[in-house]
C-alpha cells in the first residue's frame, strides 16, 4: 500500500512575515489529518525559517533545487549535503520551468537525481509533455524518455527511493488540469514502464499528478488507481486551499 503524498511547491514567493503566516495556518489547518504525508518546498533562503516553524510537527522540509555538485568553486549553487543539513527531506528535480527557462536537459536532471540521493534526500523527478508533444501524440515518449535517462543514471532499483511526480507542462500555472482519465493513463504507463525493468520498484514508488490541481479538483484526480498524491504549485500558497487538498487526499 503505498501512502498518499501532498507537496506543496511555493516557488519564488514568500517572506519572512508571510511564510509565518502561511506555515502556522498550514499547521492548524492540517493538525486532523492522518494517512496523509504533507510536504512544503519553500525557496533556499527560507528553509532555516519554514524548519523552525514546522518543527515538532509531521510536516515534512523539501527544496525546489538543488546542484548537481557536490562541493566547490560552483558559485550561486547550493548542494544537496547543504539541503540535507537544512533539514530537508524532499527535493525537487526537472520541474519543467527548470528544464525549460534554465535548459536542465535529461543528463543534468539525471546527475541532480544522483546527488540528491547521495546527500540522503529524496528526489521528486519531475516529467511531463508540452502542448505540443500531447498534440503530436508523443507524451508516452517524451516521459519515457525522461524517466529512462534517470534509470540509466542511477540504476532501476535506486528509483524507488524517489517520487515520480507527472507534470503536464501545458497544465502548470495554467488552470488547465489533466482530466483524471488523462492522468492516470499516464500514471499507468509509467508504471508499466518501470514493471517492465523492476516490478516491485513499479508498486512500490509514488507516483504524484502535478498541474493545475485545486481544492476542487483534487479528489477525483487523487481517487485515480496510480495517482499517490500531488504536487501543488499556486494552490499551496493559500493555507486554507492546501489543506483542503491535502484532505482530499
Ligand atoms: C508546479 O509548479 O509544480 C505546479 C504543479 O504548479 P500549479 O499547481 O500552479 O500548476
Amino acid at each position: 500500500m503505498r501512502e498518499q503524498l501532498i507537496i506543496g511547491n511555493w516557488k519564488m514567493n514568500g517572506s519572512g512575515a508571510a511564510n509565518a503566516e502561511r506555515v502556522q495556518g498550514l499547521i492548524a489547518e492540517t493538525a486532523h489529518i492522518s494517512g496523509t504525508a504533507i510536504g512544503i518546498c519553500p525557496p533556499f533562503p527560507y528553509l532555516a525559517q519554514v524548519r523552525g516553524l514546522l518543527a515538532g510537527t509531521a510536516i515534512r522540509l523539501g527544496a525546489q533545487n538543488l546542484s548537481d555538485r557536490t562541493e566547490g568553486a560552483y558559485t550561486g549553487e547550493v548542494s544537496g549535503a547543504m539541503l540535507h543539513d537544512l533539514g530537508c527531506r524532499y527535493v525537487l528535480v526537472g520541474h519543467s520551468e527548470r528544464r525549460s527557462l534554465y535548459g536542465e536537459s535529461d543528463a543534468v536532471v539525471a546527475d541532480k537525481f544522483a546527488a540528491a540521493l547521495g546527500a540522503g534526500l529524496t528526489p521528486v523527478l519531475c516529467v511531463g509533455e508540452t502542448g505540443e508533444e500531447r498534440q503530436e501524440g508523443i507524451t508516452h515518449a517524451v516521459i519515457s524518455r525522461q524517466l529512462q535517462a534517470v534509470i540509466d543514471k542511477v540504476g532501476i532499483a535506486r528509483i524507488a527511493k524517489g517520487v515520480i511526480a507527472y507534470e503536464p507542462v501545458w497544465a502548470i500555472g495554467t488552470g488547465e488540469t489533466a482530466s483524471p482519465e488523462q492522468a492516470q493513463e499516464v500514471h499507468q504507463a509509467l508504471r508499466l514502464l518501470l514493471a517492465t525493468q523492476d516490478r516491485s520498484v513499479a508498486d512500490s514508488v509514488q507516483l504524484l499528478y502535478g498541474g493545475s490541481v485545486r481544492a476542487d479538483n483534487a479528489a477525483v484526480l487523487f481517487a485515480q488507481p496510480d495517482i499517490d498524491g500531488g504536487l501543488i504549485g499556486g494552490a499551496s500558497l493559500n493555507a486554507a486551499t492546501f489543506a483542503s487538498i491535502c484532505r482530499s487526499a
